[in-house]
C-alpha cells in the first residue's frame, strides 16, 4: 500500500492503524500459538540467472495458516509477530526449516545452491542472535557460506546490531539488503552492514520496461553494486519485458512469479531434483 508509493512516512501511519485493527480481530494472540500449533510452513521461491534460467538459490518465506481464517499474508502478520516478539522463535524456526532443507537438497545431490532467509530487525536487536543463529546453523551441518540473511533497511544502525552482523559475516554467512532503494537510509546501510547483496525492490522492477525512472533507478543501483562488488537480485520480475530490459542493464539475477512462485519444500526439491533446473530460459 503505502509502502508500493514509496512513502516511508506513511507507511509508519498506515502499518500502526492497521495492526491495531488486526489485534482486535484476534490475529495478535492467535500468533502466540501458532509455532507450537505446527500451523506454520515454509516455502521457497527460486532466485535464478535471468539470462539461463538456472536456479542459484532459494528464498524462504513464511506461510501461516489460520486455523479459522486461513491463509494470513506475511506482511499482516510479521508486523504482528515483531510487536509481540514472536518474530524471535518464529525467526529462528524460520532458519532452523531452511539449513535442514538445504542440507536435504545437498544429500540429494543437487548442485550446490544457497537459501535466504529474511532477518527482522527485531531479530537483529537481540543480544544473543549471533550465537543462536550460528547454533541453528552449525547444528544442520550446512556450509554458513551458503546461508545469506535478508536484512531490511528499517532497522535504526546502532553498534551491537552492526557487531552481531560481522561475527555471522566472520562465521561465513551472507547478508542481502532486501527491498534495495526504499528506505532512506539504504546508502548509510551499505556503509555500516557487511552487505553482499542488493535485493531491487520489485517497485523498481515492475517500471524496468516502460518507465525511463526506474530504469535509470535499476541502472544506478547496478552502478552501486557494482562499484562496492556486490551482488544484486531483481525482485519481483513478472514479465518477459522485464527480465529484457533488466538483461540489458546487465543485471545478472532475478526473482519473480515470471520465474516461478514460492514452492511447497517438496516442490523445490523436485525442481532441483529433475532435469528442470532451468526455469523458463530465454
Ligand atoms: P520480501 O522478503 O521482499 O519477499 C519477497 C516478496 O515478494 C514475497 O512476498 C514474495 O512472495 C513476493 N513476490 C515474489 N515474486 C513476486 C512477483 O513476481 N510479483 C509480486 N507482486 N510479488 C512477488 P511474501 O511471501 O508475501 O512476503 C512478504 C514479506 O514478508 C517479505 O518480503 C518479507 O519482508 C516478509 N517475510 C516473509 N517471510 C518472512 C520470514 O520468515 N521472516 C521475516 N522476518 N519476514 C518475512
Ligand atoms: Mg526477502
Ligand atoms: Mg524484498
Ligand atoms: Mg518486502
Amino acid at each position: 500500500a503505502a509502502k508500493d508509493r514509496g512513502l516511508g512516512l506513511i507507511e509508519v501511519f498506515d502499518d500502526a492503524a492497521s495492526s491495531r485493527s488486526l489485534d482486535r480481530l484476534g490475529l495478535r494472540s492467535d500468533l502466540l500459538g501458532a509455532l507450537e500449533g505446527d500451523q506454520f510452513a515454509v516455502h521457497y521461491q527460486p532466485i535464478c540467472d535471468l539470462g539461463s534460467g538456472q536456479v542459484v538459490a532459494f528464498e524462504a518465506l513464511l506461510r501461516w495458516t489460520h486455523p479459522q481464517r486461513g491463509p494470513v499474508p506475511p506482511d499482516v502478520f510479521i508486523p504482528l509477530a515483531e510487536e509481540t516478539g514472536a518474530i524471535v522463535p518464529i525467526g529462528h524456526w524460520v532458519l532452523e526449516q531452511s539449513c535442514r532443507e538445504l542440507a536435504r537438497w545437498g544429500a540429494m545431490g543437487a548442485k550446490r545452491i544457497r537459501v535466504n532467509v529474511n532477518l527482522s530487525p527485531v531479530q537483529l536487536q537481540q543480544p544473543h542472535l549471533a550465537r543462536e543463529l550460528l547454533d541453528i546453523v552449525q547444528r544442520s551441518g550446512v556450509d554458513p557460506g551458503d546461508v545469506c540473511l535478508e536484512v531490511t533497511e528499517h532497522s535504526y544502525l546502532r553498534e551491537d546490531v552492526t557487531e552481531s552482523a560481522a561475527v555471522l559475516r566472520t562465521a561465513g554467512l551472507h547478508f542481502a539488503l532486501d527491498d534495495f532503494g526504499t528506505s532512506y537510509s539504504s546508502l548509510n546501510y551499505l556503509k555500516w552492514f557487511p552487505i553482499d547483496l542488493l535485493k531491487v525492490d520489485q517497485s523498481f522492477v515492475g517500471g524496468v520496461a516502460a518507465s525511463d525512472t526506474d530504469r535509470g533507478i535499476v541502472r544506478a543501483v547496478l552502478a552501486i553494486a557494482d562499484s562496492l562488488r556486490l551482488g544484486v537480485v531483481a525482485e519481483g520480475v513478472e514479465t518477459e519485458e522485464q527480465r529484457a530490459a533488466l538483461l540489458a542493464l546487465g543485471c545478472p539475477l532475478g526473482q519473480g512469479n515470471l520465474l516461478s512462485p514460492p514452492l511447497t519444500p517438496d516442490a523445490a526439491a523436485e525442481l532441483l531434483a529433475g532435469d528442470r533446473h532451468s526455469l523458463a530460459a530465454s
